[in-house]
């Protein structure tokens, strides 16, 4: 049974994007599009997937819009093969393979031949052969079992079974693959019939073969798998890209414009605050220091800001709670902490400058932006 993964939705994708280079614009070289369906172990098209992605999504959108539904529709569909594979003592069939997307859409039959070396199966070599096929003389045509991989692309394979004689070219999946298949694209590689059959089928038969089992395969065309379904997925997916994405920047719009806006009130009531409390402190009475004055004697204080004896013509600031300190050091102490620092009294308030509640929210609600933006 053919099943479609991850893998081949991927490679679907591509082929979508192949046919639509194939519509209109100049043909990929043929390395390229069959690299780029996984023939070697590590394909350019396996390189910066993740990054790609978005570009991926995009051009399969333009693709999708730009190409007509008819023409794109047929050249991004596969053909399911129905297989009867045959040996001495027994028989399977089904439709167990999958054309590829270059093949020509054939029925081929054949004695399955595996290449010379064990090292081989892959076929990737110039030199791999295949001694175990029939004489091209005789009635019965061959056809190559080649393992996917190896380094080299579906078409170098199909390309060299076709050089040596085979009808067809029938290539069986990565051993982690399992039971799956996928649409194989080999641009320049269409002169023989060429299918994919999973791992399981395709090691059975090899098993077969080396153990001295003449093994023969029927391959007949089966039924169409197209592909529309996954450019209208591909679509609905760019949609809901693009519906996310446009979302997720106004929400980030809104939340800047806003912490900008709060940001800039915070500083302006900031200002405002201590411009009154400035205007407020400079009213509070000055007292210059005298020789014979208390605080200047020996017993007298020092200031508790900057930690000096008070000298005569030292000029003082008197708070409201009747403590001096230099006027110097306590003016701005006051706007910074805007208490006494002996008592503790505070003298801004008592000044009638107080924190409105407006600029207390102010500064509450800009934190809290600030907290869920960072
Ligand atoms: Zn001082
Ligand atoms: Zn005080």
């Amino acid at each position: 049974m053919v099943r479609f993964d991850g893998a081949v939705r991927g490679a679907r994708s591509r082929a979508v994007l192949g046919a639509c280079r194939g519509g209109g614009g100049p043909a990929p070289p043929p390395a390229a599009a069959a690299a780029a369906l996984g023939g070697g172990a590590a394909g350019p098209g396996r390189a910066g997937m993740p990054s790609g992605f978005l570009l991926l999504v995009l051009a399969a959108l333009l693709c999708a819009v730009l190409s007509p539904g008819p023409r794109g529709a047929a050249a991004a569909a596969a053909w399911t093969a129905w297989l009867n594979v045959s040996w001495e003592n027994g028989w399977e069939a089904g439709e167990g393979g999958l054309y590829g997307l270059d093949s020509p859409l054939q029925p081929a039959e054949g004695l399955l031949v595996l290449p010379d070396s064990p090292d081989a199966l892959s076929a990737c070599s110039e030199f791999t052969n295949f001694s175990g096929a029939p004489p091209a003389s005789g009635s019965l045509g061959w056809l190559a079992l080649i393992q996917r991989g190896g380094g080299c692309s579906f078409a170098h394979k199909i390309s060299l079974a076709a050089d040596r004689g085979a009808a067809a070219a029938v290539i069986y999946n990565y051993p982690n693959a399992g039971n799956e298949v996928l649409p194989m694209s080999h641009h320049g590689a269409e002169k023989i019939v060429a299918i994919m059959i999973s791992y399981q089928k395709g090691e059975k038969i090899r098993k077969l073969i080396d153990n001295g089992t003449k093994v023969t395969m029927v391959i007949e065309v089966g039924k169409k798998q197209s592909f529309s379904m996954n450019i209208f997925t591909i679509l609905f997916i760019s949609v809901s890209f693009f519906v996310v994405a446009a979302a997720t920047v106004g929400c980030y719009v809104s939340y800047s414009a806003r912490r900008l806006i709060i940001a800039r009130a915070q500083s302006r009531e900031q200002r405002q605050l201590r411009a009154r409390a400035k205007k407020a402190i400079e009213q509070m009475q000055l007292r210059t220091l005298k020789e014979g004055d208390k605080e200047t004697g020996p017993d007298g204080d020092s200031c508790v800001v900057c930690f000096e004896q008070y000298k005569p013509n030292d000029v003082m600031r008197v708070l409201t709670c009747n403590h001096v300190f230099h006027k110097t050091c306590i003016d701005p102490w006051l706007l910074e902490h805007g208490t006494c620092p002996l008592c503790k009294c505070d003298i801004l308030k008592v000044l009638g400058v107080e924190v409105s509640v407006e600029a207390v929210v102010v500064v509450a609600a800009a934190s809290h932006i600030v907290t869920l933006v960072l």
